[in-house]
């Protein structure tokens, strides 16, 4: 993150990548601008929300033209660290980890996951989706200065013990899929992703408001 991006508001913020998203899609299918009307039918983000969300980006759009596709790709190229590469590990590699070294990221940001652990002797050693999977007793000397996200996919009982050594090489920001709350100093940043508790409000609010309007 750069310095312009601590004046955009958190919820914006949050937004970005989902703009960015489509942009670049827009931008390979050759378009040059884009309405505000269309984004929203896209993103399912309201108009005024980009409207507002556009101007902290500077990207004023112009009526009856709409926005500058190329104006705001590098807008948020700059702003998201496209140019950068975040280098991710990944900590548990079962069925849910195994999952994310096989997926892609790059298709849609320059985050790669570059290693991966896990106590597994069957596992250490290989490579999965292109990985090496290393041995988490050996983190501390195995792990690179240069990665800076984790993403937990560990056995809820083992999170925090794991999370306290990787913060302590440095981690900044953790992507969290246990159910395990973390506790972590203020300057960690924590994304807490619960896929179970996700499901099972979805499944609460299809039956509870059917036809409620979102
Ligand atoms: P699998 O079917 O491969 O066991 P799973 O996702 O159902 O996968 P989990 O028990 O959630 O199984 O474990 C996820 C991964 O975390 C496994 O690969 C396991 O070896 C690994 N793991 C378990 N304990 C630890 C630990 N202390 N540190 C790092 N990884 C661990």
């Amino acid at each position: 993150m750069n310095i312009e991006q601590s004046k955009i508001p958190q919820a914006t913020a949050k937004r970005l990548p989902l703009y960015y998203r489509f942009l670049k899609n827009l931008h390979s299918s050759g378009k040059q601008r884009v309405s505000s009307a269309e984004l929203s039918d896209a993103v399912k983000v309201d108009s005024a929300t980009i409207r507002r969300d556009f101007s902290y980006f500077g990207a004023l759009g112009k009526k009856g033209y709409g926005y500058n596709v190329n104006y705001l790709l590098s807008f948020f190229r700059k702003t998201l660290d496209q140019d950068e590469v975040t280098k991710v590990c990944l900590i548990g590699v079962g069925n849910l980890g195994t999952a994310f070294l096989h997926y892609n990221f790059t298709k849609n940001n320059n985050t790669v996951i570059s290693i991966a652990y896990d106590v597994d002797k069957d596992k250490i050693g290989t490579e999965i989706g292109g990985v090496p999977v290393f041995d988490l007793d050996h983190l501390e000397e195995t792990f690179a200065d240069d990665v800076t996200v984790a993403i937990l996919t560990v056995p809820a009982p083992v999170a925090q013990s794991i999370t306290d050594r990787l913060i302590a090489k440095g981690i900044k920001g953790i992507l969290n899929f246990t159910p395990a709350r973390l506790n972590v100093p203020d300057e960690i940043r924590i994304h807490h992703i619960d896929l179970a508790v996700e499901l099972q409000s979805l499944v609460y609010f299809l039956k509870h408001y059917p036809n409620e309007e979102k």
